[in-house]
């Protein structure tokens, strides 16, 4: 593994602990082996999620101390404005309290019922607000992106034949817009191509369909556009931004993500009218249209963020430091099963593979989780049968292709150390429990998204 540049060093830190072994058991037990419902406090590293995790740096800080709160036309609106418009080149500059109130307003102002979004991957809140707009997702990842084992270098990518095929076969009406997501969440931020976006543009062009871009990761997905993709290697990640973009009709996004801001999103468009429609539910669900529910202060934190990701410094280390982890993983125990390879923003174990004795209905990964935390405090999380629910019209549970154990890394917050620690108590519960034969079960099975407030029991 070669050293790393880190481009900050800590200045404030953040006391952590690790509770003891039988406190851990104890507050496992009492949160019925359900990862949600711990407190934050009682985990020692938590890999929940990175998004709205992240550590912010001096000048954000800095910059939140001159937010400016005046209802209309504040400073700090004019400041984020103008570094949006220059991150994307993009007018059109919507603030909304985060990333899925980008993907309500936008896609009740455009999808008709009925309609289609074909994509790549979209996010479960995207999902949810297409189909709650009455319209209907389409899933055109490339196949290598549903494989835990292919290597490819952009598994996000679309699947070009597919969409044209959709296009042709259901018509240009039944579409309302195609939508790329960047990274792609689902396999732990894949990465999408350049040359996949440009043939998606051409094609939408072709068909004067629009193209709308999920940009939680924009900055993730440039990093990797540099250096995986020929031709790239000497371009700026300003430049390669810019690129990608280009000829899109907006985006939606969460800057808890690669904007590294406690809160707050973005919806932008390069039409002035589609714009005139947006506002009008922007002023009725977030805020007047120069705040959209969030504070000058997380404006300014906002727009100081989107240009400090932009920084290769920056990208590098983040890119490097999942990187790395993934390697110390498969160099742990004999190798954890981890899928791969690695994406921008987490690391998923394969618990299928971790606990091959487990039968797969008895929730190998949730059982990984609990494992996890009680073992070393640790908290992952499930992305696997638990989350995927039952079919609404059988009721059987939905047995997913991958049952895997999530732990997402916040941007900026731990060091090699911690990821050291996780390797190790990862590498223990192989050996000592790699062998069992069975799982765990629902106590109370929660109705809805039961990946929240769900219990369990070990079965013995
Ligand atoms: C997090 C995320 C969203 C939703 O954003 P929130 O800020 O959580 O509402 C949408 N798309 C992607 C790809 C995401 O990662």
């Amino acid at each position: 593994m070669k050293s790393r540049v880190l481009p900050f060093k800590a200045k404030v830190v953040e006391p952590i602990r690790l509770l003891g072994r039988q406190e851990r058991q104890e507050r496992i037990e009492k949160a019925g082996l359900n990862l949600f419902r711990l407190d934050a406090e009682d985990v020692y590293i938590d890999l929940l999620t990175d998004s709205g995790t992240g550590a912010i740096s001096v000048a954000q800080l800095g910059r939140m101390m001159e937010g400016d709160e005046s209802y209309a036309g504040s400073r700090s609106f004019r400041r984020l404005e103008k570094e949006v418009q220059g991150t994307f080149n993009l007018p059109y500059v919507l603030p909304v309290h985060q990333g899925r109130a980008a993907e309500r307003i936008l896609n009740s102002t455009i999808v008709g019922p009925g309609q289609y979004v074909p994509g790549n991957s979209h996010f479960d809140t995207t999902k949810a607000h297409i189909e709650y707009a009455r319209g209907r997702c389409v899933d055109l990842t490339i196949e290598e992106g549903r494989s835990s084992t292919i290597n490819h270098p952009f598994k996000g990518n679309i699947d070009l034949e597919q969409l044209k095929h959709f296009i042709v076969e259901h018509g240009v009406e039944s579409i309302a817009y195609i939508l790329m997501t960047i990274t792609c969440n689902s396999g732990g931020g894949q990465p999408v191509s350049m040359e996949n976006l440009d043939a998606v543009k051409e094609i939408c062009r072709a068909h004067q369909l629009p193209l709308f871009i999920d940009a939680a990761r924009f900055a993730e997905n440039a990093y990797f556009i540099n250096q995986r993709e020929p031709g790239f290697s000497d371009s700026s990640i300003t430049d390669i931004i810019h690129q990608m973009f280009d000829g899109v009709d907006g985006l939606t996004m969460s800057s808890k993500k690669d904007a590294i801001s406690p809160m707050g999103g973005l919806l932008v468009v390069r039409d002035q009218e589609l714009f005139t429609k947006l506002r009008t539910p922007v002023i009725l669900f977030e805020g007047y249209v120069t705040y959209g529910g969030i504070s000058g202060l997380m404006m300014e934190s906002l727009a100081q963020g989107l240009r400090e990701v932009k920084e290769f410094s920056y990208l590098d280390y983040r890119i490097g430091q999942v990187t790395d982890f993934g390697e110390m993983l498969q160099q742990t125990a004999g190798g954890i099963p981890i899928v791969e390879p690695v994406g921008g923003h987490a690391i998923f174990v394969d618990a299928r593979r971790f606990f091959p004795k487990v039968p797969e209905d008895q929730f190998p990964a949730q059982m990984l989780c609990v494992e996890l935390y009680r073992q070393g405090g640790i908290r992952g999380v499930e992305v696997g049968a638990c989350l995927a629910g039952r079919n609404p019209d059988t009721g059987e549970n939905l047995r997913p292709p991958l049952d895997l154990c999530r732990l997402t890394i916040p941007r900026r917050v731990y060091f090699k150390e911690h990821f050291e620690y996780v390797a190790e108590v990862l590498g223990q519960i192989k050996e000592r429990c790699g062998e069992r034969t069975t799982g765990l079960k629902f106590k109370v099975e929660a109705p809805g998204i039961r990946h929240f407030d769900s219990t369990f029991e070990y079965i013995s």
